[in-house]
C-alpha cells in the first residue's frame, strides 16, 4: 500500500478516537466558557447600576440645593412685593417669582425621576446579584464535571497526540493540508473505505478510471464529489472493477 495513503489511514483512526474524547466532554467546555461570560457581564451590569445609583444620587443633593436656594429666594420675592411702588418693579418681581417656582418644580421633577430610577436600578442590581449567585453554583458544578472529564482522558489523550504528532511528520505537507481542510469541513471525517464502489463518505459512486486506482492501493485518491481520500481495505473488491 503507497505509504502516505496508510499513514492518512491512521492518521484518521487516531484523529477519530481524539474526536470520541473530546465528544466525552459534551457541551462542558463550552457552558463553563458561557456561563463565565454571563456572569462577567452581569457583573459589568452591576458595576454600572451602582455609578448610575451614585449619579442619580449627586442629581438629588444638587436639585435639594437648588431647590432652597430659590425658597430663599422666593421668600425675598414675596417680602418685596409689598414694598413695589411701580406697576414695572411689581411686574419685574412677579417675573422673578414665576422663574424661581419654575426652578423649583424643575427640581423637584429631577429629584423624582432620580429616585425613581435609581429604586428600578437597584431591582435590577439586585436580580443580578441573584442570578450571579445560580451562575457561579451552575459555573462550579460544570467546571467540576469537566476537570472529572479531562483527568480520566488526560492520559489516553496524551498518547493519541504524541502518535499523531510522529504521523504528522510522516505526511507530505500539501496532503496533510487537504487533509485537516477536508477534515474541518467534513465532520472530522476525511478519510474513507470504498463501499460497493462509492465514496464511504458521501455514497456517491466512483469514476472507473479511479476505483481502479483505488484498488491497486498505490496513490492517494480523493472524492470527486466530497474530497475525502478513499482507500481500499481489501475486503470490499467487488467484480466490476
Ligand atoms: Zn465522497
Amino acid at each position: 500500500m503507497d505509504d502516505t495513503l496508510e499513514k492518512l489511514i491512521k492518521l484518521q483512526s487516531v484523529d477519530y478516537q481524539l474526536k470520541s474524547i473530546q465528544e466525552k466532554m459534551g457541551n462542558l467546555p463550552d457552558r463553563v466558557l458561557s456561563l463565565e461570560m454571563r456572569i462577567k457581564e452581569e457583573e459589568v451590569r452591576k458595576v454600572q447600576n451602582v455609578e448610575r445609583i451614585k449619579q442619580n444620587e449627586d442629581i438629588v443633593t444638587k436639585s435639594q440645593g437648588k431647590i432652597s436656594e430659590y425658597r430663599a429666594k422666593l421668600e425675598k420675592y414675596e417680602e418685596q412685593l409689598y414694598l413695589v411702588t411701580t406697576n414695572r418693579q411689581y411686574d419685574a418681581l412677579t417675573a422673578e417669582i414665576d422663574y424661581a417656582k419654575k426652578q423649583i418644580e424643575e427640581a423637584e421633577a429631577e429629584i423624582k425621576k432620580s429616585r425613581d430610577e435609581s429604586k428600578e436600578l437597584e431591582k435590577s442590581k439586585n436580580r443580578a446579584d441573584t442570578m450571579v449567585e445560580s451562575f457561579k453554583k451552575e459555573l462550579e458544578a460544570a467546571k467540576s464535571d469537566l476537570e472529572k472529564t479531562i483527568q480520566e482522558t488526560r492520559e489516553e489523550k496524551n498518547l493519541l497526540e504524541k502518535e499523531r504528532l510522529e504521523i504528522t511528520k510522516q505526511i507530505p505537507r500539501n496532503i496533510l493540508t487537504v487533509y485537516e481542510r477536508v477534515k474541518k469541513a467534513r465532520h472530522g471525517i476525511a478519510v474513507v473505505p470504498i463501499v460497493r464502489d462509492a465514496c464511504g463518505g458521501c455514497n456517491n459512486k466512483v469514476i472507473p478510471q479511479k476505483r481502479v486506482d483505488i484498488y491497486k492501493r498505490n496513490k492517494i485518491v480523493t472524492c470527486d464529489i466530497c474530497g475525502r481520500f478513499i482507500y481500499s481495505d481489501g475486503d470490499n473488491l467487488t467484480v466490476d472493477k
